[in-house]
This record gives C-alpha cells, sequence and structure tokens, in this order.
C-alpha cells in the first residue's frame, strides 16, 4: 500500500519496522476547554487508518496523548477557580464523552504527560550533555542550530526562517528559532527540575512518550497540519539529536476545517465545538462529509456538504434496513465479519482514498437495492462488504435480530396486502414502522 508522507512529500510504499506490526502516535488534544469540530478530523481520519491496517491482517499499536501539563491549563484553571489537575480531568472526562457520541474508537494507549515527569527530567538532561540543549535563568532551550535538517518536514530552510523569524526576540535564547524544553515558572502548577521550578515544554513531552511508549522509532506520527510547524519540526529535531531518525518512518497530516468557506476562529465567531455539532449532525454524516474529501486536503464544511452527506447516509440506511428484514425472514444471518473486497483494498491502499471509496460503496448499495427489486435474495456477499466497508469508516447501522412474532407480523402484512385487505395491511405496517422494520 502507499502512503503519502509529509516527510519525503513523495508517495510512498507503506513498510512497517516490523513485520504484521505497526506502531502509531497521533497528537492528541491540550485539556484545557472541550475540543472544537477541527479536533474530530484527526481522530475520525486516524481511526479510519486504524482499522483500515487492522482489517489488513496488522498487529496495531496506537497511542494518542493527552496534553495536561502545559501554560494553557494553568491560565483555564485560574479562570474557573479549580486545580490544574482538575481542569485536566474535566475536560479529558469531556474528550472520552465526545469520542463515545461521535462512535470513535476507545483506543487504550492515552498517555498523559504529569505520568512521565522524570521521563522528561532525563531526556532534557541527555539533551543539556550532548550540547544540544543549554540552561539560561532556570529556562532549558533547544539549540536549532546545530540541526543540519532543521526544516525537513516544514520544507523550510533554518536561514529563511531566522531572517523571516516573527517568532519575538527572546533575551534568553542564542538564537530566536531556539525553543523551550524546559520554562520556569512563577505562578500555577510547578514541577521540581534540575534546573528551576517550572513546566516542560509541549514539543518536549510528546517525544519523551513516544520514546518511552514505543522505543526510538515508530512507524507513524501523525496529526493535523497545523501542527507541522512548529511542533513536529521540533519533535523531528530533538529525535535527530538524541536517536539520530525522524521519529517515525511516515508522517501524516490532516487538512484543517473551513466553514462556509472561511477559516474556523473564535474572533470570527464560527467557532464549533465537537459537543454542540453533533447536537445538529449525527456522527454518520459528520464522518460522511470528513471522507468524501481525501484527509490531506481541506475541507470546507456548508450546509450543501451536510445535506449530501445526510442523503448518503440515509440510502445506506434504508438499504440496509430491508436488508436486514429479507435476511431475518430467510434465517440467513451469516454476516462475514472477515470478508475481502479489492476494489476497496485498492482504493484505501492508495493513500485512503475515502472519495472513492464512498463512490464505490454507493455503487454496493445500488447493486444490493436493485437484487431486493427483483426478490433475488442472494445477498449476504454484498450487505457483509457495505458492513465492513461502514465499519471501517467508524460508521454505525443496526442490523438487529428481529424475533419470531416481528417475522409473523411481517408475514401477516403481506398476507394481508395479497388478499388486497388494505385494512389489515395498514394495521400491520404501522406496528412494523412503530418497530424500525420498516
Ligand atoms: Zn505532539
Amino acid at each position: 500500500m502507499k502512503i503519502y508522507n509529509s516527510l519525503t512529500d513523495k508517495l510512498e510504499e507503506f513498510k512497517p519496522i516490523k513485520e504484521g506490526k505497526i506502531t502509531m502516535y497521533v497528537c492528541g488534544p491540550t485539556v484545557y476547554n472541550y475540543v472544537h469540530i477541527g479536533n474530530m478530523r484527526p481522530v475520525i481520519t486516524f481511526d479510519m487508518v486504524y482499522h483500515y491496517f487492522k482489517y489488513l491482517g496488522y498487529e496495531v499499536t496506537y497511542a494518542s496523548n493527552f496534553t495536561d501539563v502545559n501554560p494553557k491549563i494553568i491560565a483555564a484553571a485560574k479562570e474557573l477557580k479549580m486545580t490544574e489537575r482538575e481542569v485536566a480531568d474535566k475536560f479529558i472526562d469531556a474528550y472520552l464523552e465526545d469520542l463515545k457520541n461521535y462512535n470513535c474508537s476507545n483506543i487504550e494507549a492515552r498517555p498523559r504527560v504529569i505520568n512521565y515527569m522524570d521521563d522528561i527530567f532525563n531526556f532534557i538532561a541527555k539533551l543539556i550533555d550532548k550540547g544540544y540543549a543549554y540552561v539560561n535563568d532556570g529556562d532549558v532551550y533547544f539549540r536549532v542550530s546545530k540541526i543540519k535538517d532543521y526544516g525537513i518536514l516544514s520544507n523550510q530552510d533554518i536561514n529563511d526562517l531566522i531572517a523571516g523569524s516573527r517568532i519575538e526576540i527572546d533575551e534568553k535564547k542564542e538564537n530566536p528559532l531556539d525553543f523551550a524544553l524546559w520554562r520556569k515558572t512563577t505562578d500555577g502548577e510547578q514541577f521540581e527540575s534540575p534546573w528551576s521550578k517550572g513546566i516542560p515544554g509541549w514539543h518536549t513531552e510528546c517525544v519523551v512518550m513516544i520514546n518511552k511508549l514505543f522505543g526510538e522509532k515508530i512507524d507513524i506520527h501523525a496529526g493535523g497540519v497545523d501542527l507541522k510547524f512548529p511542533h513536529h519540526e521540533n519533535e523531528i529535531a530533538q529525535s535527530i539529536a538524541l536517536n539520530d531518525n525522524y521519529i517515525a518512518n511516515y508522517w501524516m497530516h490532516n487538512g484543517h476545517i473551513n466553514i462556509n468557506n472561511e477559516k474556523m476562529s473564535k474572533s470570527l465567531g464560527n467557532f464549533v465545538l465537537a459537543r454542540d455539532f453533533i447536537k445538529e449532525h449525527s456522527a454518520n454524516e459528520i464522518k460522511l462529509v470528513f471522507f468524501s474529501t481525501h484527509y490531506r486536503l481541506p475541507i470546507n464544511l456548508t450546509d450543501k456538504t451536510f445535506e449530501d452527506a445526510k442523503a448518503i447516509d440515509n440510502k445506506i440506511a434504508l438499504a440496509l434496513k430491508q436488508a436486514n428484514l429479507i435476511l431475518n425472514i430467510n434465517n440467513l444471518h451469516d454476516i462475514d465479519k472477515n470478508i475481502k473486497d479489492s476494489t476497496f483494498e485498492e482504493y484505501m491502499d492508495n493513500d485512503f482514498n475515502t472519495p472513492n471509496v464512498i463512490t464505490y460503496l454507493l455503487d454496493l448499495v445500488k447493486q444490493l437495492n436493485q437484487k431486493l427489486r427483483n426478490k433475488d435474495y442472494d445477498i449476504l456477499i454484498t450487505v457483509s462488504k457495505i458492513l465492513q466497508i461502514t465499519n471501517i469508516l467508524g460508521l454505525v447501522y443496526d442490523m438487529p435480530k428481529l424475533t419470531q412474532e416481528q417475522i409473523d407480523i411481517y408475514n401477516k402484512w403481506n398476507e394481508a396486502r395479497e388478499n388486497k385487505d388494505y385494512e389489515k395491511a395498514d394495521y400491520y405496517r404501522s406496528i412494523l414502522i412503530e418497530q424500525k422494520i420498516l
């Protein structure tokens, strides 16, 4: 399969470090507030990637962190009159609740920075020892000039970066591009380090958690495109310094989200929380909107994109509902959960081309509808394929097993229709509709 590697800007043949196994890490939220809809794109995208790897038979270890030690959390704690830990716990719970409402996977590895403080101290100490970091008045900075590949991910030349640097000049830094590994702080939550009381830098937190969980290198490191610079670039710089690698063999970045052609921002007032969005649109609709655009491209959310997604969702749901009825009546319950589909694989193997997958999915639905119309009930394979694909995309469709009583009512409805007993037919039909069978 081919994956677009942001590190090399090329479509590359995917080869895991260890055969049959995949390690992946996706930068998670800083838990100082409820997440917005933009934060859901990497979650939904890499959930699909994770499920597809599992479908291919890989053993996948997927980690996504909580940034729970951060200046934003200290600021939120002050504002909310809570401790930093209370703030982090509150928004971690809220995030997990959001994931549940969006039908996203409950992956096991969710490291929290707070549990890695000693590892962070050791990591920074090593960087200082090797001359890649320096201490100034309790702060520790990374010496960017020592990394000749700096800018490799975001395709920027280090000299251009310095020249065009809008980064505010900090008296404590040797070079405006140098970034803080440790910062001395005077208020809020502080940790006692060898250099001062303070908190670690965000870019260090992620590298340390990856190294601790997986070792020096992983297969895939992913996140939103906005994290490329400086966050991911700075993660790479530290990994080059200590481990002589780019942390991951493949870097994947999802595109951002616009709302009605405008960038989502607090000042424009179009900043939508994930938890509010799900009140207006179903999880299936949101995912269908996301997957109708390739994950690397920006998505523009409009009323039209949601109308289209809703129509697709209804089409799939209706076909599956009718198929479920037929399968139940004919006592066919053997949905093949391990079914393979080469057309689906062809699209997915091409850097997760989900827009093509959705077109193909609709094709399968059309085939299913045709069979149902022709009373050709050899539908198990088609239904299995539709369910396999929708599962990997994280779409949820119910296929409830009907009771004998429900099947009897269905048969009575058909009988009444054949006998042109419309009153009876209407009666049975209303029961079937009430029970969501029709
Ligand atoms: Zn990160």
